[in-house]
């Protein structure tokens, strides 16, 4: 750095470990304006590519709260874009301590845009569902993020937006699949809390 050159040190510096992210994601809470109790939450960092950049654990009946931190959602996304996930988790935070349960619902929404904070975690997130055409010479595949009815109602309703042959769903956690919705059903009760 030359001789006089300001810089803004605050939160332009890039973390590069797991314990310098979960010390810089603690700096950064403070100054997120939300009127939450930040002592009662500590900060984890996940080092498995789990499906959220991040995740709040609440404990029924215990004010304490844990935000799971995704070292590798970090790496892939910078922090400049975790921040906005740093205020997602605050916002359930907030959410939490105020009504006592958090959900991405409208109240969630309203606050994430107050915040320019992203609406949902899996905005960052790997898909959790294939759709896979079962046409071996269409090859249309195509993600979803939620159980929509194109997830739980395949063949039924929905067919290959290329082909309209039936296509399969894969479960991407467990590699479960299924083509119609009674094979969805009992997809979903052996995914059990994998889901
Ligand atoms: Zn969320
Ligand atoms: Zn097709």
């Amino acid at each position: 750095m030359g001789m006089g050159s300001i810089i803004d040190c605050s939160f332009n510096s890039c973390p590069n470990t797991p314990s310098e992210l979960i010390d810089q994601a603690i700096e950064y809470s403070k100054t997120i304006q939300l009127p939450i109790d930040l002592s009662v939450i500590h900060w984890t960092i996940s080092r498995h590519a789990t499906k959220r950049a991040a995740c709040c654990k609440f404990t029924h009946g215990s004010p304490d709260i844990i935000i799971s931190l995704t070292w590798k959602a970090f790496q892939a996304y910078g922090w400049e874009k975790f921040m906005g996930i740093i205020r997602h988790e605050l916002i359930h935070v907030w959410e939490y301590q105020t009504y006592g349960s958090t959900s991405h619902g409208s109240l969630f929404k309203q606050k994430a845009q107050q915040l320019d904070a992203p609406l949902r975690c899996d905005e960052f997130c790997p898909p959790r569902f294939y759709l896979i055409c079962t046409n071996e010479n269409c090859h249309w595949e195509t993600t979803r993020h939620r159980a929509s009815k194109t997830v739980t109602h395949p063949f039924n309703y929905y067919r290959c937006r290329k082909c309209g042959s039936p296509y399969t769903v894969e479960h991407v956690n467990t590699s479960i699949r299924w083509n119609t919705h009674s094979e969805y059903v009992r997809a979903r009760q052996k995914i059990g809390t994998q889901w």
